[in-house]
């Protein structure tokens, strides 16, 4: 069976950058073996690779919006609901070709929330994960995350989307070619390395000297996100260069023996 690749992004992360990228990585390493790509994001105007199924061949969002008068957000939701309506058949054609490929590649829309905290998305995820392996990729964007205060916010989003799904996740940190990812690294690997360096950045204290509130919260905050770090991988890539493409494929792979051995467990008690 194919592994399943969700991958989820903050919009400018580089999402489509990465998709485009580890897909001319699977062509190139074996070109009888492409991968299947499925594009949800509705209100995309260029992808820059060829999807198998693409939810603009279904549902037209400039006529969503029009038709049910919604603006941009509420376009690209109803248009995804109306998409998850018909996911069933989506699947049956996802399944007729899992003898030929090893990957399936899910892009969801840009604006990450819609996908995340929507009905259909977890319907989607649900679905999938239930008929193939299935794993997440968060991609970060690794140069604006380097303030501790955002790369706090940041785990802690990726933490929520991990609990909600219960999928074996992994951390992308893109754009490495521009900034390393050791400092995530670092941080994730000891929280007091996280620590100090939150106290060395300003206005992590009040005019009394005295640590803010916020300073305080995050200092509890990374106990937490500990334990979260130790249910996840973290690999840095460049989707530019292409540099860690190889390191995020081994960590799938893991992954998909990671899904078999919790996720799947589980589905066969729930069903
Ligand atoms: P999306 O909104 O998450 O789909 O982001 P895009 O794929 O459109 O990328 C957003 C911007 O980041 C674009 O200008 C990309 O060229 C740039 N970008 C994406 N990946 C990388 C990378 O690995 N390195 C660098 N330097 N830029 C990147």
């Amino acid at each position: 069976k194919p592994v399943c690749i969700i991958t989820i992004g903050m919009a400018g992360a580089g999402k489509s950058t990465f998709v485009q990228r580890i897909n001319s990585y699977l062509h190139s390493s074996d070109p009888n073996k492409p991968p299947y790509i499925l594009n949800l994001d509705p209100a995309v105007a260029f992808v820059p690779y060829e999807a198998n199924i693409d939810i603009r061949d279904t549902v037209n969002y400039p006529e969503v919006m029009k038709q049910y008068n919604l603006g941009p957000n509420g376009g690209i939701l109803t248009a995804l609901n109306l998409f998850t309506t018909k996911f069933d058949q989506v699947l049956e054609l996802v399944e007729k070709r899992a003898e030929d490929v090893d990957y399936v590649i899910l892009d969801t829309p840009g604006q990450i929330e819609i996908f995340t905290w929507s009905a259909s998305g977890a319907i989607i995820t649900d679905a999938v994960a239930s008929s193939l392996p299935t794993v997440v990729a968060y991609i970060i964007d690794t140069p604006r995350t380097t303030a501790p205060a955002t790369f706090m916010s940041n785990m802690l989003y990726a933490c929520s989307i991990l609990y909600k799904t219960k999928l074996p996740f992994i951390l992308v940190f893109n754009k490495t070619d521009v900034q390393s990812h050791q400092f995530a690294l670092d941080w994730m690997a000891d929280f007091e390395e996280f620590q100090s360096a939150l106290a060395s950045h300003e206005g992590t204290r009040d005019s009394e000297g005295e640590p803010t509130y916020m300073n305080s919260l995050m200092n509890s905050m990374c106990l937490v996100l500990d334990e979260f770090y130790k249910n996840l991988k973290a690999v840095g890539v460049s989707s530019v260069t292409g540099d860690g493409v190889k390191d995020f494929f081994e960590a799938v792979d893991a992954s998909r023996e990671e899904y078999e051995r919790e996720y799947l467990p589980e589905l066969e008690k729930a069903r």
